[in-house]
């Protein structure tokens, strides 16, 4: 095991923000990580896990307490039919180096996730999603250290209780549990069209006709590098907001102003209106704002552009969800999480 002292966050979030952690304690096995939290609970430390760092943000004030660098491994199947293979993950793995496995592997499930920065433990947490797959439609269960009883636990996809973005791990548990393993079951038969509509448009463009796994991995890869910056050369957390659920009342009355404004039917009460298009509507795409900088491809997306200040990030968060309530009415969310030491 590896810790560190006084270590700024910022060297640990893909946006590069965030004052110092009082310890960073990187954890190979669940050993490793349950000692460090037996210890740390022992001498009244808090602990904060994290992954890659691809969808948090630190403060100015650090962490006064353990961050627990997740990297626990492992990668195994564990059940296998005609129809679909079970695999059991280890939390510390690179979430792409999964999908890569898998697709290399003919298993269908996960393949639009491509390219999604992080750790197979985190996904679960925001319930990952891109191109009209969320790590929900194959997760079968996770494995986790619980914080409160010092037990590890199993917790089912029912537990987990997932929803857009959303799951238990970032709501009503936030913080109480640390995935150690998750456990997808993925399958043997090939994409069918039709696809989520802007992959379906590029692989249309490009001529492309016979669908597998590793036509579409590729497609989403050659579409997320064209719309989303590298964080290693362009610090940002991914998207930076949430898509907008709106109730159909509001939907209708914002359609009566915008005519032309994107809307996509979630229930029967509720549609998602694409956040990156209400923001480039206020004219901010592009444009930089207090040291940060709306992505000129992608309004949904924030760039670190010299900002060393979490001050920089509230204020230029704070004219961007202004600027779309007074357009439209709307109060958009924050995605990434921030590293607290409440
Ligand atoms: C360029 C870019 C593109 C992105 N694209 C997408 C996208 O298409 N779709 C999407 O959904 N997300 C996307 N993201 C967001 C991000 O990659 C995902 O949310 C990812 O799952 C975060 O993984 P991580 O390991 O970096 O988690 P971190 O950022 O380190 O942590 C995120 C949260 O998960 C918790 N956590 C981490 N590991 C564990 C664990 N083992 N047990 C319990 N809690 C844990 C942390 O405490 C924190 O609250 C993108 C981010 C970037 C930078």
């Amino acid at each position: 095991m590896d810790i560190q002292i006084h270590q700024p966050l910022s060297n640990y979030t893909t946006i590069r923000i965030g004052g110092p952690a009082h310890f960073v304690a990187d954890t190979h096995t669940v050993e490793e990580l349950m000692a460090v939290e037996t210890n740390a609970k022992r001498l009244g430390q808090k602990t904060y896990v994290i992954g890659g760092g691809s969808n948090l943000i630190g403060r100015d004030e650090g962490f006064d307490g353990v961050i627990i660098r997740n990297q626990i491994p492992g990668f195994d199947v564990i059940a296998d039919d005609s129809e679909s293979t079970t695999l059991k993950i280890g939390s510390g793995e690179l979430w792409d180096s999964v999908v890569a496995r898998t697709v290399d592997m003919q298993l269908s499930g996960i393949e639009a996730l491509s390219l999604i920065p992080g750790t197979a433990g985190a996904a679960p947490v925001q319930n990952v999603g891109a191109y009209g797959q969320e790590v929900a439609d194959t997760l079968q269960s996770v494995e986790a250290y619980d914080t409160t009883s010092g037990n590890m636990v199993e917790l089912s996809w029912q537990d987990c209780e997932f929803s857009y973005r959303h799951s238990i791990f970032r709501g009503s548990s936030y913080g109480r549990y640390v995935i150690t393993s998750i456990t997808l079951k993925l399958y043997k038969k090939t994409p069918e069209p039709p696809f989520y509509a802007a992959l379906q448009s590029y692989l249309d463009e490009h001529g492309i006709h016979e669908y597998d796994v590793a036509t579409v991995r590729e497609a989403v890869i050659a579409i997320r590098k064209d719309k989303l910056p590298d964080p290693s050369i362009l610090p940002n957390a991914g998207s930076f907001f949430k898509n907008a659920i709106v109730e159909d009342w509001q939907r209708n009355s914002l359609l009566e102003q915008h005519p032309d404004m994107p809307s996509y039917k979630m229930d029967e009460k509720h549609y998602k209106i694409p956040t990156g298009w209400l923001i480039e509507q206020t004219g901010l795409k592009g444009e930089s704002l207090h040291n940060m900088k709306v992505h000129d491809a992608n309004a949904l997306v924030l760039i670190n552009q010299s900002a060393t200040s979490y001050q920089d990030l509230a204020n230029a968060r704070a004219q961007i969800v202004g600027a779309v309530r007074d357009l439209f009415q709307i109060t958009i969310e924050q995605e990434p999480l921030e590293i607290t030491n409440q």
